[in-house]
């Protein structure tokens, strides 16, 4: 088991934290779910900085990465990824999702970040399969973990308790 990582069943708006990974839409103008959460406690800082990076590249694309300030909320910033909405799973789905949280811990580490907490991504209203995201998460994270060395603590932050008890059976068989 790998001592980085901890799995938490909580709100991921009350973890203190460097950097909170917000699992966003392609519009970065806020949605509902943990998006909702993220930008109702962190307040509009957080949404001007959105706006200001679709000005300059028009969004953020499934399975890319942005940073933003994290306004009111307890973390010094928040990083934007947009996961793949399911679609029967032939549809690059899981590369998606590699790369949402890949290319989160590649900005986090870029900006110095030594901890980061990560909802699950894309099992919202994305429907994509609980069981199938949380390994694909674990995996991930695990691999990026020995790549980026900044990165000292990764909390994933499950707000259902079906999701907290699928990482923790998982991540118990590592
Ligand atoms: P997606 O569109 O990527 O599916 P959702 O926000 O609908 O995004 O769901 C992603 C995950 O975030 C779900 O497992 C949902 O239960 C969870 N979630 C919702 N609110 C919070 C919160 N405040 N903290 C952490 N996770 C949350």
């Amino acid at each position: 088991m790998n001592r980085k990582i901890e799995i938490i069943h909580g709100d991921i708006t009350k973890i203190p934290v460097d950097i909170i990974v917000n699992a966003a839409n392609s519009s970065l103008l806020g949605g509902s779910g943990v998006d909702g959460a993220i930008h109702r406690m962190g307040g509009k800082e957080i949404l001007n900085a959105c706006q200001k990076i679709r000005a300059k590249q028009g969004g953020c694309k499934v399975g890319e990465a942005v940073i933003t300030t994290a306004g009111n909320l307890p973390a010094k910033y928040v990083i934007h990824t947009v996961g793949p909405r399911w679609n029967g799973g032939n549809n690059h789905e899981t590369d998606n999702l590699k790369n949402c949280y890949l290319n989160s811990f590649i900005v986090a580490n870029n900006n110095g970040a030594t901890s980061i907490s990560f909802p699950n991504i894309s099992t919202g209203i994305y429907n994509f399969p609980k069981n199938q995201a949380a390994s694909i998460a674990l995996e991930t994270i695990t691999d990026s973990l020995y790549l980026y060395h900044n990165i000292q603590k990764v909390n994933i932050v499950c707000f259902e308790i079906e999701n907290y008890l699928i990482y923790k059976e998982l991540i118990e068989s590592l």
